[in-house]
């Protein structure tokens, strides 16, 4: 049967459900909200009211107001509910610690019943039993689940602090557009055909790289912007077709200007979810996080790796690096978990050497000095490897290295409960800088921009850019958060000459580079001033904040790994007559 509804008329409501305190006994108040649970004891029901400040209790006795009672019977978990009553304490027996309003209740005078509710698809709990699909199908229902509602509080916050700390710095909130032209950042543009001009799109940007460039020749030398960027790349559990960064850019800085903006900011939008990080962060070139992390992300919670070749050279390969590995507090491992990280290693190429023992027998002496070498105690895990056989790529020693590195995350992984390094809420950031400028393309057998084309080369390499691009570092700098890289920026190229430069090193024709970045190669030649900076994945930020392993526990309305959006079915086929507007046919329809 169905309810009949009230209207919400001027009704208004006087307190939030998470407010309320024995202190306001007696006082006269409205709340409005969801009904989150109803028990019904015959004579008396109970209604735990939630809103997104929390939850009070309700209740309707029969004998004070059978009509209200009667009322209070049709409601469900999910309907709307307004109601009128008095705060009055609870007995000691039914004070709730658990809940902050569980020493009051609400003695109902009135309800107006404002919606139903559907049974809805899952419970309003933390730790709900269902698929993300149905998640997802029903977004606007997952939301309103506690953990939901404070991750996007989170994400509220943290916008806010930025906002606030930025503005304090002098950084203008400049909007740069959405419909624009390929703004490259190493993935595939999401196009947007034009109506008027049929057979041209527009991209919508891969980050707003180009514009905030653009503003520091136009004099506003201190930029930022909270903003969406689309990339279209495969997805990963990390990635969204779209997704937000805290973006900025100023003028006349070096390097340690930079830092010196992100680190209290970063500082700042940790304390608000109540995590202290020191500063300042720890930098690594890139080469040291290579030779002691194997990646330039490194998770400094964990030990680094040493090179030992010196120690033991009868192991390594050739000129390749011996690399030993420990995870401390791991305990002996098993032979079985030896084996299996053993076969790890050797999938990637390396040869492991996982029996200490054995070690220990053979080469006493060498060992032993490993194990000072590495701070590695008897509790610890230790591990050799170097290289099975001949290392392919540019810079073949990094090969090696990697293939460590990730033998070292799945050491440390693997042993995780009980050496508890892994902890989530211990924030280790780091700077790695000095990166290489350049990355080998195997496939198309040419070098890419490791940021992208327009950060400048290091003083010193300058001359390199074309005669030994392998060589040549950039003036870039990532930072990084337990093992993620949570945001990267440079100093831009500020020089028509050398932009010009490095496109021909980049194997771009003038005529290409012309075509495609014309307007910024004339940008440059208008008084560009030295300018530089950042862009911090807000997204990932938030989900480390908030204790969350996926981004998209973060988003409100995200994609699948399909790039599907569940809820309202996109992407989607559009209308014939649509597409002929465009001047489009699809290859679908023409088949
Ligand atoms: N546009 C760059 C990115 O999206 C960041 C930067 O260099 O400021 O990664």
């Amino acid at each position: 049967m169905e309810t009949s509804l009230d209207f919400l008329g001027d009704l208004r409501r006087t307190h939030s459900c998470g407010v309320l305190r024995a202190s306001d006994e007696g006082q006269a108040v409205v709340l409005m909200g969801w009904v989150h649970r109803r028990r019904d004891h015959g004579g008396v029901i109970f209604v735990d009211l939630r809103d997104r400040d929390g939850i009070t209790q309700v209740v309707f006795h029969e004998d004070v107001g059978p009509a209200v009672h009667r009322r209070a019977e049709q409601v469900r978990p999910e309907y709307v509910i307004a109601v009128e009553g008095r705060v009055a304490p609870r007995g000691p027996a039914s004070v709730n610690p658990n809940l902050a309003t569980g020493a009051v209740e609400v003695v109902a005078s009135r309800i107006w019943i404002l919606n139903e509710s559907r049974t809805p698809p899952f419970p309003m709990e933390d730790q709900v039993d269902v698929s993300e699909d149905v998640r997802l199908k029903y977004r606007y229902v997952d939301l309103r689940r506690p953990h939901m509602q404070r991750n996007l509080i989170l994400r509220s916050k943290v916008a806010f602090v930025t906002r606030e700390f930025l503005n304090s710095q002098g950084f203008l909130e400049i909007e740069t557009p959405f419909m624009t032209r390929s703004t490259p950042e190493g993935a595939r543009d999401y196009l947007v055909p034009s109506r008027v001009q049929p057979g041209s799109f527009y991209a919508l940007p891969q980050s707003p790289q180009i514009f905030k460039q653009l503003l520091m020749v136009s004099g506003f030398e201190k930029y930022f912007q909270i903003v969406r960027c689309f990339r279209d790349e495969d997805l990963r559990a990390d990635r969204q077709p779209e997704f937000t960064q805290i973006d900025l850019e100023m003028s006349f800085p070096q390097q340690e200007r930079i830092y010196e903006v992100i680190e209290p900011l970063v500082q700042r939008i940790c304390q608000t979810a109540g995590i202290t990080v020191k500063l300042p962060f720890p930098r690594l070139t890139y080469a040291e996080a290579m030779r002691l992390y194997g990646i330039d992300k490194p998770d400094l919670r964990v030990p680094p790796m040493h090179p030992v070749e010196d120690l033991l050279p009868e192991l390594a390969n050739a000129a390749m690096p011996l690399v030993a590995i420990h995870v401390p507090e791991t305990g002996t491992p098993s032979r079985k978990e030896r084996d299996e990280l053993k076969v790890f290693g050797q999938e990637r190429g390396l040869r492991v050497y996982d029996d200490v023992k054995r070690l220990e027998r053979d080469h006493a002496g060498a060992i032993a000095k490993v194990r000072e070498r590495c701070g590695a105690g008897d509790n610890a895990l230790l591990m050799l490897a170097t290289w099975a056989g001949q290392p392919k790529g540019q810079r073949p020693e990094e090969t090696v290295l990697q293939a460590c590195g990730q033998l070292r995350l799945e050491c440390a992984q693997k042993f995780q409960d009980r050496h508890k390094l892994l902890d989530p809420r211990n924030f280790q950031f780091l700077w790695v800088v000095d990166f290489p400028m350049f990355e080998w393309d195997e496939e198309e057998q040419r070098w890419n921009a490791a940021h992208h084309p327009f950060t400048s080369v290091d003083d010193q390499d300058l001359d390199k850019l074309l005669t030994d691009p392998a060589h040549c570092r950039a003036k870039s700098y990532d930072i990084v958060l337990n093992g993620v890289e949570l945001g990267s920026g440079s100093i831009r190229i500020h020089r028509r000459d050398v932009q010009t430069k490095v496109f021909a090193a980049l194997g771009f024709t003038d005529e290409e580079a012309r075509r495609r970045f014309g307007f910024l190669l004339d940008a440059l030649e208008y008084g560009a001033p030295p300018h530089g900076g950042i862009a911090l994945g807000l997204d990932r930020l938030v989900m480390f904040l908030a204790g969350e392993t996926s981004i998209r526990d973060v988003i409100p309305f995200p994609k699948t790994a399909r790039g599907t959006d569940l809820m309202c079915d996109a992407p989607a086929p559009v209308p014939e007559r649509q597409l002929r507007e465009l001047g489009i046919s699809t290859r679908a329809q023409a088949k």
